[in-house]
């Protein structure tokens, strides 16, 4: 994928570099950021990247399909905006009822269409969410929903399980020791005993690194839910795929919201030693329980 004329940190880079697979985004795809702004930047440039007619590497930012896209004037690219009638941020119902007509509706001028849902997170309630998996489940061919959000966490399990998970920059790159800290956890997660994943907890004690150690595992776990589900992780396979062997759909989502609600406690300052071995407790918990 052709980044240029963008400014993402590496790390986001390098996970759009991964998306870029068979020429094709994937059908669903989150993009999570604490900036607005970044978020933003990636669904223009995947959407770009979805109607390029470019030969060479896309998106060539030159074609009619980019600069349309690049504008936001691109007949095949909706931006998703909340319902007026109910005069409040979120989408409605009949919202996506009208998505799943639209979406079976062939391209105009690509051969792609994309849908962008900008703060997906708050404006769309559980029951929207619940209605618009239809449309992650039996997805139409050649299209694409780009969900926008601050935090993934707000959206539904089973609509979790089934998008690609960007986690873009602002702040949040990880660093080579918490990638590694994070992996040594999630070894200890699908170890037979205890003491490994106490132990490899205990570096949460770092404070600086605690919080982007646990979006590094929650990184991993997010692959372990992707290789389950068929898809590609963004990661490490090897890893990912032994978590996937080992834990189910349900035990990976409650460990990704453990890692979410862990990194809150962090941030309002808990005590850390008490954060590590109720995390310990609750890991296993959720690796051992039926
Ligand atoms: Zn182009």
């Amino acid at each position: 994928m052709n980044t240029n004329g963008f400014e993402f940190d590496e790390k986001t880079a390098a996970l759009l570099e991964r998306l870029d697979r068979g020429g094709r985004l994937p059908h669903a795809v989150i993009i999570e950021s604490q900036s607005e702004d970044t978020a933003a930047e990636i669904a223009v440039l995947l959407s770009m990247y979805s109607v390029c007619t470019s030969d060479g590497e896309r998106p060539c930012g030159e074609c009619k399909n980019c600069r349309n896209a690049k504008s936001k004037a691109h007949a095949d690219i909706s931006y998703a905006k909340p319902d007026k009638k109910h005069k409040s941020d979120s989408y409605s119902i009949e919202q996506v009822r009208e998505w799943i007509t639209d979406a079976q509706i062939k391209p105009n001028d690509a051969d792609a269409k994309v849908y962008v849902f900008e703060r997906a997170d708050v404006r769309m309630s559980p029951i929207v969410q619940n209605a618009f998996l239809k449309l992650l489940e039996e997805p139409p061919r050649n299209v694409s929903f780009l969900l926008l959000c601050e935090r993934s966490q707000r959206f539904l399990p089973t609509v979790l399980s089934r998008c690609t998970m960007i986690r873009a920059g602002g702040g949040r790159a990880i660093g080579e020791t918490a990638a590694q800290t994070a992996a040594q956890i999630a070894e200890g997660i699908i170890a037979a005993t205890e003491y490994p994943l106490l132990k490899s907890l205990y570096a949460l004690k770092d404070k600086e690194l605690a919080a982007e150690t646990l979006a590094a595992l929650e990184g991993i776990l997010r692959d372990a839910l992707v290789t389950l589900c068929g898809g590609e992780p963004t990661g490490e396979k090897e890893l990912a795929g032994r978590l996937a062997a080992r834990l189910t759909r349900a035990k990976l989502i409650k460990m990704i919201e453990l890692c979410g609600s862990c990194e809150d406690n962090i941030r309002q300052n808990c005590n850390i030693n008490l954060l590590c071995t109720q995390m310990c407790g609750e890991l296993r918990r959720i690796t051992w329980q039926r």
